[in-house]
């Protein structure tokens, strides 16, 4: 079973994206900058413009856990997995995961690439795995 965001929330632009299978950012118009979690206004240059930009995928491992604990009941059959801490190269920073069933060797300052994994019909999540997990 899925744990996913309630409905209000699935119907906007981060996860309407997502639900397509792309990872879009929102963004300032006027600066440039792309910001996590999306707001009307840029944290940087507090412009009003701001929109929305397909991110390029490619991120960095900044950090690592593995959960072996549930912690709701829903997630038992889940464990272990692992959870990673994502730095974009569009400078904004992710609370991702790998996978489950994938094996990787995870170091931090790795490179990663995104992979949006549908998990029900408007349902879908970035995950971050190692560029060439799928080469291996
Ligand atoms: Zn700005």
């Amino acid at each position: 079973m899925n744990i996913k965001p309630a409905k209000q929330f699935l119907e906007q632009p981060y996860w309407q994206h997502l639900a397509k299978g792309k990872l879009f950012l929102n963004s300032c118009n006027d600066c440039g900058s792309s910001h996590h979690p999306p707001s009307p206004i840029c944290p940087k240059c507090r412009s009003f413009n701001t929109g929305w930009k397909e991110a390029s995928g490619k991120a960095t491992l900044n950090s690592f856990t593995v959960v072996r604990h549930a912690v709701h009941p829903h997630l038992e059959q889940d464990v272990p997995y692992i959870v990673t801490l994502v730095d974009l190269e569009e400078g904004v920073r992710l609370v991702s995961g790998i996978p489950a069933g994938m094996e990787v060797d995870l170091k931090v300052g790795m490179a990663l690439e995104c992979k949006v994994i549908q998990k029900d019909e408007d349902f879908a999540l970035p995950y971050f795995v190692p560029v060439d997990a799928d080469k291996a």
